[in-house]
């Protein structure tokens, strides 16, 4: 089933790790946000898409959710020495990345290109995309004025009380490829990553919204909220602050039945399948907390089998 996967970071790459695990590389593709995306020390860093792709690699690091597994930190401690800014870590690994990348931009290639190289590189087989070839920054007007999104999620460690998610207008415009990845696609996945600040830049850019509205194909979101929490990071907390219900319903509501076929939501939220389905949503109690590698296959396959069943034509699992 060709699968296009809107994808933030933590939350968005376990899911695309267990995808990959079930779906020919060919038929995985991930659009990345690059909302978060932010220039330091000289460097162009793309967290969302370094994550999925590290994750992808085998070299994520599964405790910070950021950064390299195992990764030194020898530049910091001497950008450190030199009172330089250290309040974005990046592990030394982590920095050739980010040089390499800075590099190839100058350089005059589009960052889509330039992801290609970096996954290429690193033996990922399946096409991470960024949202966008432009910078679209996020920003987040918080009571203590408007922020950049790392300055606020990082610096200020998520504390400034959200007003408002700022995204940028006009809308950026996609790429050829993302264009592509979503009228070739079967399946478009929304993962659990943040709705407000990691789908949200991903649904403005110009054309992706009016795709997935367009019912050409079936598009399923997985809540990242559990029992009135999310796992990790600071989604409850903004859906709160910005009058959402912190449900799964909160979240099937905000992306609303116009742009999502179905909705994976927790066992833990069982009980709220019959309102959701009375939005014209349909819903799908699964085991959505993905702890061990076999979680993230568990959902994913899950995922595929339910929309298989609700459309038989498409077919189910890849040549793996
Ligand atoms: P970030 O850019 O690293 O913050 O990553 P994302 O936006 O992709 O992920 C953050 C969201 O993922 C949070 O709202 C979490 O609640 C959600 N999340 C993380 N792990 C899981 C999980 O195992 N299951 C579910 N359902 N949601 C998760």
């Amino acid at each position: 089933m060709r699968t296009t996967v809107l994808a933030g970071g933590v939350g968005g790459a376990k899911l695309v790790w267990g995808l990959a695990q079930v779906l020919a590389p060919e038929e995985l593709t991930i659009l990345g946000n690059t909302g978060d995306d932010l220039t330091h020390l000289g460097l162009t860093i793309c967290p969302d898409l370094d994550t999925v792709m590290y994750t992808l690699a085998g070299m994520a690091d599964p405790d910070s959710g950021w950064g390299v597994k195992g990764d030194s930190f020898g530049a910091m401690e001497s950008v450190a020495r030199y009172r330089g800014s250290t309040w974005f870590r990046l592990g030394d690994q982590d920095l050739g990345t980010h040089l390499a990348r800075t590099e190839l931009l100058a350089a005059g290639l589009t960052l889509t290109q330039v992801t290609a190289h970096l996954c290429h590189a690193l033996g990922v087989r399946q096409r991470l995309l960024p949202m966008a070839d432009q910078p679209a920054p996020t920003l987040v007007d918080t009571a203590e004025g408007v922020l950049s999104f790392q300055e606020w999620f990082v610096r200020r460690r998520w504390q400034p009380a959200v007003r408002k998610v700022i995204l940028p207008l006009p809308r950026p415009a996609a790429s050829s490829q993302v264009l592509e990845a979503l009228d070739m696609a079967d399946l478009i996945l929304i993962a659990p990553s943040n709705p407000l600040v990691s789908v949200a830049p991903i649904l403005n850019v110009s054309s992706v919204r009016e795709a997935l509205e367009s019912r050409q194909r079936m598009v399923v979101a997985v809540s990242p909220i559990i029992g009135g929490r999310a796992v990790k990071g600071p989604a409850a907390k903004m859906m709160a602050q910005l009058g959402m219900e912190v449900s799964p319903l909160g979240v099937a509501r905000w992306y609303g039945a116009g742009l999502l076929s179905g909705l994976v939501l927790d066992q833990a939220d069982e009980s709220l399948t019959p309102a959701i389905e009375a939005l014209g949503i349909a819903a799908l109690p699964a085991s959505t907390w993905m702890r061990t590698d076999s979680d993230r296959i568990g959902l994913a396959s899950c995922i595929l089998d339910w929309v298989g069943s609700m459309r038989p034509d498409l077919n189910q699992k890849g040549a793996r």
